[in-house]
């Protein structure tokens, strides 16, 4: 997080080059929230990561062989995992140049470099030409990206007719004040927060027929309590890797964010397809 910066292409590009370790140290390689179903509250940041991706999977439906995109795939966690239970490939892309270098890291460490391909490029202006993919997903990388439209459309345009689209993201609640709004854009490094119930217009109007906009907000926001655990246990760490003054500086933005989250942001999961 970073309250300083405009959410340009190249400040998020900076931003996770700088953060994805703090991450991985709080939580683990998938940077996004966990899922917890109602009733199993005891699972670790880490397990119900990898349960969100899992269910992520299932959502996407795909087979052996297919071609997935992947726009923005942090450093390869959740691609390496779709790869490894589909048997399908995955090209993976992000704006840290940092995170597609890990990426690659990861997946040859791994064994998935033959079925996966990591690079540095923007989701807004994609390095692949037209109808090359089967499907595609972006966990959690939509609400940094300047233009919810365009990206949309350039989605539409490299999948094939029929492909499928799973998108997970953060959005603000209808209720959220103008302020609440405003620091979330902040804190989240976020350029285009939308409320769920204006989502599928937009996606829609991209060129997909949406299937489901699923509100997951109720499974997936104790990450946030998870998180600010992970800064408490792992506190050590951070300081060693950021030193006292992020340390510092990250316990008291969480709790801020956590506590405008309570109010002000959701978070859905949206299926569709290509028309
Ligand atoms: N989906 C991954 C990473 C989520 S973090 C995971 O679940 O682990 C957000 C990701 O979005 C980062 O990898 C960031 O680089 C990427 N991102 C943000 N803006 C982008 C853009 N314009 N083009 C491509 N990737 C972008």
């Amino acid at each position: 997080m970073n309250a300083e910066l405009e959410a340009t292409p190249e400040a998020v590009a900076r931003h996770y080059d700088h953060i994805t370790r703090f991450y991985e140290i709080v939580g683990s390689r998938s940077l996004h929230f966990g899922y917890w179903p109602r009733g199993d509250e005891g699972s670790s940041l880490g397990e119900a990561q990898q349960r969100f991706t899992d269910f992520l999977i299932g959502q996407l439906g795909v087979r052996k062989g297919q071609r997935v995109l992947d726009a923005g795939c942090g450093i390869g966690e959740p691609a390496i995992q779709l790869a490894r239970s589909t048997g399908c490939e995955v090209e993976g892309i992000t704006i840290s140049p940092r995170q597609a270098a890990q990426a690659e890291r990861w997946a040859r460490l791994l064994g998935t470099s033959g079925q996966t391909a990591f690079r540095c490029a923007d989701a807004m202006a994609l390095p692949f030409p037209a109808e090359s993919f089967d499907a595609a997903w972006a966990i959690e990388s939509i609400f940094h990206m300047p233009d919810r439209a365009t990206v949309l459309r350039e989605a539409a345009r490299v999948l094939r007719p029929g492909g499928r689209l799973v998108i997970a993201d953060i959005v603000v609640t209808e209720t959220a004040t103008p302020e609440e709004r405003a620091f979330l854009h902040r804190a989240l490094l976020a350029r285009s927060l939308i409320t769920a119930e204006t989502y599928p217009a937009i996606v829609r109007g991209a060129g997909f027929d949406v299937e489901q906009v699923l509100d997951v907000s109720g499974n997936v926001m104790a990450t946030l309590g998870a998180v600010a655990v992970g800064i408490e246990e792992k506190g050590e760490e951070v300081r060693r890797a950021y030193g006292e003054a992020f340390l510092a500086g990250m316990k008291s933005e969480w709790a801020r964010v956590t506590n405008v989250a309570s109010r002000g942001m959701g978070y859905v999961v949206l299926t569709a397809h290509r028309r």
